[in-house]
């Protein structure tokens, strides 16, 4: 198979920081290797649409430390059928553009994989997600960062529980994984954190709370990932205080966990992901996503990206438990 002359990039889905750092990587890539680079502008509504920059090297500069993405993203319904994809296929075809390299999550490879399978696109994945929730990788670009904005928030809010000895329920993002959760619970020293992977089993909340009071506990910080229950922190909250009849106060981190200078691990991790994109790309490689398992840049089939599910690490829970005490 000849080499590819000419791609195309697109940031598509819930934005992530660190996005930018990785469309940096597969532009200059791009152009390092002999290729023409052209960035598609919010996702696959612009690729339907037709909306196209060609990008050089310098589009790029001084990007690495922004969070949200310059190419603009979306979700995008048309999409998520056939003549959709049809009409995305020949914008390319137009444009004389023969691969395409997509950085979201798993619903964009789902999207990537169809569009790959019905046109014949060489396409490649980049996974940018807060979640972390994508089979093939150990890290998605973007969760670093929220981890740690999220957990600067948990810590300040630790710092009135404790005076005010308070019981807190802290949302975090994660309607389907509880990797963000998890994480931040342990580095924030949660005394319980809820992830929707475990079903939420309120006498056990309710035994740590008693528990800790006998042996002299005042202030509390319950992590709950917004999928855990029904209704969120906030309706934890209330069926333990059903339960135990006492006061809490609960804060939904929110948004900010999206934005936000990506970290120095998520600017590494998504210029050697966006570089390794263009890499397999331009070998002739498609329907894959680019990911790192253990230290080691790795590509997975795509469908094994959404069909293959990512552990969360229970023990981490566990954890949690003999370090609450
Ligand atoms: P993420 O990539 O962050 O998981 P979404 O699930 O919102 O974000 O997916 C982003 C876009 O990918 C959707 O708006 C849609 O255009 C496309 N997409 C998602 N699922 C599919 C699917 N099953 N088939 C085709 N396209 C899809």
């Amino acid at each position: 198979m000849a080499r590819l002359r000419h791609i195309a990039v697109l940031a598509s889905g819930g934005d992530s920081p660190g996005m930018n750092a990785a469309t940096r990587a597969v532009v200059r890539t791009a152009i390092a290797g002999g290729a023409q680079i052209t960035g598609i502008m919010r996702g696959y509504s612009g690729l339907v649409a037709g909306e196209f920059r060609a990008l050089d090297a310098r589009s790029v500069s001084n990007v690495i430390q922004t969070g949200g993405t310059i190419l603009k993203t979306s979700r995008c319904e048309e999409f998520l059928r056939p003549e959709g994809r049809a009409k995305a296929a020949a914008r390319l075809r137009d444009a004389g553009i023969e691969g395409l390299i997509a950085i979201g999550g798993d619903g964009t490879f789902r999207g990537l994989h169809a569009l790959a399978s019905e046109h014949g696109v060489a396409v490649i994945g980049v996974p940018g997600t807060i979640d972390n929730d994508v089979f093939g990788t150990d890290a998605t670009i973007g969760f670093d960062t929220a981890a740690n904005t999220a957990l600067e928030s948990i810590d300040k809010i630790r710092d009135t529980a404790a005076s005010h000895d308070r019981i807190f329920f802290i949302e975090v993002m994660g309607r389907r994984c509880g990797a963000l959760a998890l994480a931040v619970g342990v580095a924030g020293g949660a005394e319980v954190i809820l992830v929707p992977e475990v079903p939420v089993d309120l006498a056990s909340v309710c035994g740590v709370l008693e528990e800790g009071r006998r042996r002299g506990k005042t202030s509390y910080i319950i992590v709950v990932a917004e999928g855990a229950y029904e209704g969120g922190a906030q309706a934890v909250a209330q069926a333990v205080k059903d339960r135990l009849g006492i006061s809490y106060r609960v804060s939904v981190i929110g948004h900010i966990q999206r934005g936000g200078s990506p970290t120095a691990f998520d600017r590494t991790l998504a210029t050697r992901l966006g570089r390794a994109a263009v890499d397999a790309i331009l070998g002739g490689e498609t329907d894959r996503m680019v990911g790192v398992t253990c230290g080691e840049v790795a590509l997975v089939p795509l469908p094994d990206t959404w069909e293959k599910k990512k552990p969360v690490d229970l023990d981490l829970l566990k954890l949690t438990t003999i370090m609450s005490s």
